[in-house]
């Protein structure tokens, strides 16, 4: 469906990402890691963006997608926009889902790829589904990590959530797991990944490294979830 939609909170969550939220009309019905269009004015233009519902559809009063800000003509146009600006939205569209069908699973993202992980995150805590679930997410630096305290307190909250960050460049204060996401890392955080199905979402060059890390692992293909989020 498609609709336009006024902001209604513009949530800061790093320092180059940004939340926005808007009302949720009552017969948009969508999945956790479903994705929509968004259309803004740019430079005299319309322009058109596919952006993730980072939102849980448990959440019925507002939908939610976060955009990482790059400094580039669409980031900056709906960076300078404001609560009572209008989006039009277009969808939900995507495969890349759950709705509680596996027992366990594992999310594996990389960078502003968190998007469709903490949608099926807050789906999962809040319809407490009782889904066994790690999610391992990678960013550069501890700032660049975004819902950092929400992940954290499902993570105390659910005994079968658990959430683990690792940094490429990380401090020499970071207390937690460093380097990019090999096979050390996943043996050491998810040592059970051959039962999991694995969802991997993020930018084209980690999504192609993690998938071929995976299969070398064994892990069989159909059971390797993805979503490449193409535009950076
Ligand atoms: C299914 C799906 C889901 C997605 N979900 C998300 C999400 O949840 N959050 C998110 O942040 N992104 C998401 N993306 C990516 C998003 O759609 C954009 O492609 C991406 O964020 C880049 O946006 P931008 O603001 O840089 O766009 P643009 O301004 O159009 O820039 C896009 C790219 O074009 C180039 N470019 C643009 N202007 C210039 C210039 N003046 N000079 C040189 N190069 C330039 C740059 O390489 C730039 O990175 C998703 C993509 C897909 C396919």
């Amino acid at each position: 469906m498609e609709f336009e939609a006024p902001i209604t909170e513009i949530i800061p969550q790093t320092h180059d990402v940004k939340s926005f939220r808007f009302e949720r009309p009552e017969d948009f019905e969508y999945k956790a890691g479903q994705y929509f269009f968004v259309s803004i004015p740019v430079a005299g233009d319309i322009q058109r963006k596919p952006l993730t519902i980072s939102s849980s559809p448990t959440e019925k009063g507002f939908l939610e997608f976060t955009k990482k800000l790059t400094g580039h003509e669409f980031s900056n146009a709906l960076d300078a926009m404001e609560v009572g600006d209008v989006l039009t939205i277009n969808g939900p569209y995507g495969r890349f889902t759950f709705e509680g069908e596996f027992d366990k699973i594992a999310l594996i993202s990389g960078g502003i790829g968190i998007t469709p992980m903490i949608s099926i995150c807050r789906y999962c805590s809040d319809k407490k589904t009782g889904t066994d679930l790690i999610i391992l997410s990678s960013n550069k630096a501890a700032e660049d990590i975004a819902f950092r305290e929400e992940l954290e307190e499902m993570d105390n909250e659910h005994s079968n959530l658990k959430v683990v960050h690792t940094l490429t460049r990380a401090d020499d204060d970071w207390p937690g797991c460093k380097g990019r996401i090999c096979d050390t890392i996943i043996m050491d955080y998810i040592p059970d990944f051959m039962d999991r199905v694995i969802y991997v979402c993020g930018p084209p060059a980690m999504m192609k490294a993690t998938e071929e890390l995976l299969l070398n692992m064994g892990v069989p293909k159909e059971q390797i979830k993805k979503e490449a989020l193409v535009g950076f």
